[in-house]
């Protein structure tokens, strides 16, 4: 989800790399909830989020609508996200200790918090949004924050994906046709989300063999 403001107003204005210290440890939060409540359709899940999800519950995505997930228009792409329920508005994995009961495969946007992403000129850096987490930090290196298997892997699945995504917001929000609004949207659903992985296997491979057959349809922007 983008975000209309500058990078001055919601973080200490630096842009960080893997290898550098952040302030960003809240040593396990501490009874600390916060941010998995009333966080609306924010938590967004990318493809990985929903094989991780998958296997970690044993359930397939369209089990999950409803439930744990829903779906909603993003910018003009249909997006799943994490559901917030109940009158606390609370993620469903959060138990009743006020601890994620799917910390070990929990969703990207979940393991980077504080932390955000900072798209620019075709990769990314990481920055740290002040004013959300409100616990006393210390500082940790950037690669073990975010706590991410086969790092290099994930970096190129994450830029792949981000660009796609502008790409087809930017089909999407310029058409006029509902039709074609429409049929991307799905195409985009299914290849990514609907259609299941096999979670016995590498999730980057799988990845790519969708993105082939996604691109067969809609090309890469020259
Ligand atoms: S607001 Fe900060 S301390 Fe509280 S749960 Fe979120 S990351 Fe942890
Ligand atoms: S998945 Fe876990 S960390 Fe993420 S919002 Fe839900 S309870 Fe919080």
């Amino acid at each position: 989800m983008k975000r209309n403001v500058s990078l001055e107003e919601i973080s200490d204005g630096r842009l960080y790399g893997l290898n550098d210290m952040v302030k960003a440890d809240c040593h396990g939060c501490e009874g600390c909830s916060q941010c998995c409540r009333g966080m609306g359709n924010s938590i967004i899940l990318d493809p990985l989020d929903v094989y991780h999800l998958t296997k970690g519950l044993g359930k397939e995505f369209q089990e999950l609508i409803g439930t744990a997930i829903e779906l909603n228009v993003v910018d003009g792409v249909i997006l799943p996200n994490l559901r917030m329920t109940g009158a606390e508005e609370a993620c469903l994995f959060l138990n009743e200790e006020g601890l994620c009961s799917i910390h070990a495969f929990r969703p990207g946007i979940c393991r980077l918090f504080p932390l955000g992403r900072y798209y620019e000129n075709g990769s990314f850096q990481y920055f740290l949004q002040t004013g959300e987490c409100t616990r006393p930090h210390t500082k940790i290196k950037v690669s073990k924050w975010i706590d991410t298997p086969d790092l290099p892997k994930n970096q190129a699945f994450l830029n792949t994906w981000h660009y796609l995504l502008n790409q087809a917001e930017e089909l999407v929000n310029g058409s006029e046709e509902d039709e074609f609004r429409k049929n991307l949207n799905l195409f985009l659903l299914n290849t990514f989300y609907v259609t299941a992985y096999d979670t016995e296997s590498d999730f980057y491979g799988q990845f790519e063999e969708r993105l082939a057959r996604f691109r067969q349809i809609v090309p890469e922007p020259c």
